[in-house]
């Protein structure tokens, strides 16, 4: 039988670091007798830029990671993207509320509930119909619409089982979420879903960061009637301080360990593995 087909997926908006190193090399990992894919999530075109795209090619070569070209690019997608909202169309809404809206339109915000994307929508927009949706406009799932049962997925890494994940669940833990943004194009949550399923991914491999986002990318499956996912959640790399790095720590940047003479080995050791 052939291995799992894996994916790493970095935006290229600012250099890879610790994390993404050990991100990518359980990609690789876990693709042992499959194939690992490489995507560049560049759906924020105001930050993604060519040269981190270079820069994150030589830092995965470097580590001694190969991949299957063409490589993928978020922004070439629209197309795919937009035949999916049509075909979500009976379960979305246009929005136009701001952040600001949507703090005055809940009562307490700072009480108010956090999900995956932040404050749960207080469906402001939740009666409005596609058929008036503008250029203006950000398109949401309406979730009650949406759950017709219950949602399971099957996940590997550090959450390791089988998650059953209620319509109740969605509707007060995750709410309303957005699949396009207005003048964006597609939001990460579809962009995901609609190419694990054009690239043939089996398993998809990312930080445990975004496993309260999975059942929302389980349920786009099921309403565009893809094959599910399995998910390998890993652990994040920390600093000493126990925060989880980011883009800005240009100090834990693979380049900056490369400038200083360390190996694709010590890397490894770095992180852990
Ligand atoms: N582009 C996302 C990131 O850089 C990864 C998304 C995913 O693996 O599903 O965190």
């Amino acid at each position: 039988m052939a291995g799992p087909v894996t994916r790493f997926a970095p935006s290229p908006t600012g250099p890879l670091h610790l994390g993404h190193a050990f991100s990518a090399l359980t990609v690789w990992d876990r693709a042992k007798n499959g194939t690992a894919l490489l995507r560049i999530e560049d759906l924020d075109r105001s930050r993604a830029r060519p040269e981190w795209e270079a820069q994150i090619f030589d830092d995965l070569h470097w580590l001694g990671l190969d991949w299957p070209l063409p490589v993928l690019r978020q922004s070439d997608r629209q197309p795919a993207y937009d035949a999916a909202l049509e075909r979500l169309a009976p379960f979305t809404y246009p929005c136009r509320c701001t952040r600001a809206d949507i703090r005055a339109a809940l009562n307490a915000p700072q009480e108010g509930a956090l999900g995956p994307d932040g404050l749960i929508y207080p469906g402001t927009c939740r009666h409005r119909s596609m058929a008036e949706a503008g250029p203006e406009d950000a398109i949401r799932l309406d979730m009650a619409k949406a759950m017709t049962g219950a949602l399971s997925f099957l996940e590997t890494g550090v959450h390791a089982g089988c998650h059953a994940v209620s319509a109740d669940h969605m509707i007060r833990k995750v709410g309303d979420v957005i699949l396009s943004r207005r003048g964006m194009g597609a939001a990460y949550h579809l962009a995901v879903v609609v190419d694990d399923a054009f690239q043939g991914v089996t398993e998809a491999v990312r930080g445990v960061d975004l496993f309260d986002a999975t059942p929302i990318h389980v349920l786009l499956a099921r309403l565009l009637d893809l094959p599910p996912v399995t998910y390998h959640h890993h652990r994040l790399i920390r600093d000493e301080k126990g925060r989880r790095l980011a883009k800005r720590d240009d100090a834990r940047a693979l380049a900056t360990f490369r400038a200083e003479g360390a190996t694709p080995d010590d890397i490894r050791r770095m992180v852990g593995l």
